[in-house]
């Protein structure tokens, strides 16, 4: 039988008290007021993790990226204000981050091209690695056997989990969706690169637009499969006004989205993607594992039961990492002491946790952290 997995929510929490000496130690007071009042000291977890900004803005301005309906910009892109060490301080000041590798995971990528400043991003991973994180990165940028082979060196001497996800979501209309990205071709290189470094490179195949690229979505597997990677995390689309007037004036057909969306509007909005679980399951019969969420892909690599808890109220797609809520939450004993450390009103209702007050931004993402249990709101009778 496997061994338990079972995070330890008082460790956890000692963890981060301790880090947080040693990082306060080794930096000079300008770096301490700079790294608490960055904004990372209060984002919110959300499914994929915490987010790691490594460059702000984004130059190569796909043509489906909602990035600019968050206040990004598709020129001028700058390397993220910390340095490394200022970074994880802010992260550990963060009172909905935990350190190790069963505490929070860390997803680099979201609202930028995490690689355009190589030195930067090679600064961050290292720095993370001190907290033992599982961290994952999404990209479009061509990763050379060189740079395959750093990252491999940090992994090593660090004993860390890094799951590299990599973009590729059309061959045919890369021209004209991604026209200033690496070309496809050159990605399947870096899955390659990757791979032969030992990573698991993992097929980031979102978004999928219905009628754009949806026709392509086997072809793409596929290939990613003979270059060596081990899975696929498969997402829809979320359209705004302004992006589908782009994708129109491409000459691109946006007229199934159009009729799944109905109303659209400048606000981001998921399209309808009832075809998920039919991709999902034609990706498993192509021999790759399927994913429909980045943190499992991420907890996979990392071997640690999902700190989203998607298998208890999540989209598990049952993937050889056999998540088990019984082998793999907290102890109740234990996970009662930590909320109460924590402020947190909570009641343990077995697989479920139901919180009564949030004393920080993110608490309900933390508790399923540290619990890995499913966690609802309280509602007054
Ligand atoms: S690489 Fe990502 S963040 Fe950059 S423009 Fe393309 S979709 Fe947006
Ligand atoms: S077993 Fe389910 S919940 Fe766990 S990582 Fe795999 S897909 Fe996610």
């Amino acid at each position: 039988m496997r061994e338990s997995r079972r995070p330890k929510p008082l460790y956890l929490i000692e963890k981060r008290k301790e880090l947080l000496e040693t990082f306060k130690e080794d930096l000079p007071e300008k770096s301490l007021k700079k790294a608490r009042k960055d904004s990372l000291t209060k984002r919110s977890p959300r499914w994929c993790g915490i987010t790691i900004h490594v460059t702000i803005n984004c130059p190569f301005a796909c043509a489906y990226c909602y990035i600019e309906s968050m206040g990004f910009s598709f020129s001028d892109p700058k390397p993220y204000p910390l340095t490394g060490k200022e970074l994880v301080f802010a992260l550990l000041n963060n009172p909905a981050f935990f350190p190790t590798r069963y505490g929070t995971l860390l997803a680099m990528g979201a609202v930028s091209e995490p690689l355009i400043f190589m030195n930067k991003f090679l600064e961050y991973v290292e720095s993370l690695s001190e907290l033992g994180n599982p961290i994952q990165f999404s990209t479009k940028q061509f990763i050379s056997s060189h740079l395959a082979r750093k990252l491999r060196n940090i992994v090593e001497n660090k004993n860390i989990s890094l799951s590299p996800l990599i973009t590729v979501i059309t061959i045919n209309k890369a021209d004209t969706l991604e026209k200033r990205a690496p070309k496809p071709e050159k990605r399947f290189d870096s899955m390659k690169n990757l791979a032969d470094e030992g990573f698991k490179p993992i097929l980031f195949l979102r978004p999928i637009i219905p009628g754009i690229n949806d026709m392509e979505i086997n072809t793409i597997i596929k290939k990613a499969k003979d270059s060596g990677a081990i899975g696929v995390v498969v997402g829809g689309f979320r359209a705004t006004k302004s992006i589908l007037i782009k994708l129109d004036s491409l000459g691109l057909d946006t007229s199934e989205v159009r009729r799944r969306v109905k109303i659209i509007k400048e606000k981001q909005i998921s399209v309808p993607f009832p075809e998920k679980a039919k991709i999902l399951n034609s990706a498993r019969d192509i021999g790759i594992i399927p994913w429909a969420t980045a943190c499992c892909a991420n907890s996979y690599t990392a071997k640690i039961p999902c700190p989203s808890v998607c298998f208890i109220d999540g989209p598990c797609t049952k993937c050889p990492n056999n998540c088990d809520y019984k082998r793999d939450s907290a102890d109740v004993t234990e996970l009662k002491k930590a909320l109460g450390i924590l402020n947190i009103d909570a009641k343990i209702r077995d697989r479920t946790i139901v919180i009564k007050s949030r004393p920080f931004r993110g608490t309900d993402f933390a508790v399923r952290v540290l619990s890995r249990r499913k966690v609802i709101n309280y509602r007054k009778k």
